[in-house]
């Protein structure tokens, strides 16, 4: 079985699919490993810690990809480099599929069996594998440390000798992975933390974590989380109520993390530009949500916006990027999880098992073909 780790072709990329630990881990189950020269350095990983856990280096990323049998990549592959790939290879990375359907058919058109990490179940066994919960984990606490970077104040309350500083007052809006460490980073700075999410269950995470829950509770709130855990879109009325709410909370807040997703949808837009011009000079809002519409009016992915009023809006892209060297470790070891069941130990071979919930789920593209049920063409 050959494996090729690429280098990630985005500039905004910082992370990489393979780690020292994991290609030893690949080696040991009887793989060859090729790794793009330089694929690890903005992870600070040198060539040298790859070739000494097994891997070796390749010059370019055709070198890395051409004969391998799996791929294992960070972002998908674009446009530009499918044609170093062969037909039928593996390539596991977060594909990113929803409003890039032309994206998703080019790797059907060039034969690739593609495996979207970010479908994975949320359940026990796949646990280990869930990209979304490690990289959200670290968006979560990455978002704290940049909120306290650009707030010119201190977040903790401090007694001194000329006198006390108050508590910074840090909203968070989304309580899921990200939300959640948000919170509990915050809580270590010593903040003063309230959060809001639509789903009932939440308020009981983010009081454990001594954070006040605000939100409207009414019937509506109590419906509003789907059989798999995650958000529905809620109705125009129960959202008008909520951003009134919001709206007063907001104007006495120093610090806004919004965090609030739906999957295959824009992200819900919960800060309107008013909400932001009610808030004080100096404060801060980070927008997590950015790269899927932002849940802040005002956010521009990539830039820090600072309004007339002197709000600054953070919309910093691929922000557990930002946090690269455990970002990577923490993604490859998911990937390196995934990709042990689907290896046969006594041949040493790929053997995938298309009818494992697992693979059903993530599988994409195969045959030339696009598989996956929420993607497929659909049948007239
Ligand atoms: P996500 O990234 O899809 O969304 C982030 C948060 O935004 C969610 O908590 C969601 O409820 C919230 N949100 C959506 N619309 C909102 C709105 N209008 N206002 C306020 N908040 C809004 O979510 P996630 O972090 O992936 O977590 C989703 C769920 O999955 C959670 O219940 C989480 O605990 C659960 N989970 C389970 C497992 C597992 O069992 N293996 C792993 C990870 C997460």
């Amino acid at each position: 079985m050959k494996i090729g780790i690429p280098a990630e072709v985005d500039r905004n990329e910082s992370r990489v699919a393979a780690t020292p630990e994991t290609v030893k881990k690949f080696v040991a189950l009887g793989a060859e490993v090729a790794v793009q020269s330089g694929a690890g350095l903005a992870s600070r990983i040198p060539d040298a810690e790859y070739e000494a856990a097994g891997g070796r280096i390749v010059a370019s990323a055709a070198d890395a990809v051409h004969d391998a049998d799996l791929v294992l990549k960070v972002r998908r592959p674009i446009a530009g480099e499918l044609a170093a790939y062969r037909k039928g290879t593996v390539v596991v990375a977060t594909m990113d599929p929803y409003g890039n359907e032309a994206a998703v058919k080019a790797m059907a058109d060039a034969g690739l069996t593609a495996v979207a990490m970010e479908f994975m179940p949320r359940i026990t066994r796949a646990q280990v594998m869930d990209v979304l919960s490690s990289q959200a984990n670290l968006a979560g606490y990455q978002a704290v440390i940049d909120a306290a970077s650009e707030y010119d104040r201190a977040l903790p309350m401090m007694m001194t000798a000329a006198g006390t500083v108050p508590a910074a007052r840090v909203f968070v809006m989304g309580a899921g992975v990200a939300g959640l460490q948000a919170i509990a980073t915050a809580r270590r700075l010593g903040a003063v933390v309230t959060a809001t999410d639509v789903r009932p269950a939440a308020k009981e995470q983010v009081e454990s974590l001594g954070a006040k829950f605000v939100a409207v509770e009414d019937e509506e709130f109590k419906q509003a989380e789907t059989a798999a855990g995650y958000a529905k879109p809620m109705s125009a009325e129960y959202q008008a109520k909520q951003a009134a709410l919001i709206a007063e909370h907001i104007k006495k807040q120093d610090i806004v993390i919004t965090t609030a997703l739906i999957p295959g949808r824009p992200a819900p837009r919960l800060v309107s530009a008013a909400m932001v011009a009610s808030m004080k000079p100096g404060s801060v809002l980070i927008d997590l949500a950015v790269e899927r519409g932002g849940n802040v009016e005002g956010a521009v992915p990539g830039e820090i916006a600072t309004t007339e009023g002197g709000v600054k809006i953070v919309g910093h892209l691929n922000v557990s990027g930002r946090i690269a060297a455990t970002a990577s470790q923490l993604y490859a070891r998911n990937l390196y999880a995934f990709v042990e069941t689907l290896v046969d130990k006594a041949s040493k071979q790929l053997a995938i098992n298309f009818e494992d919930e697992l693979v059903k789920a993530t599988v994409l593209t195969r045959g030339g073909a696009i598989v996956h049920p929420a993607f497929a063409p659909k049948e007239t």
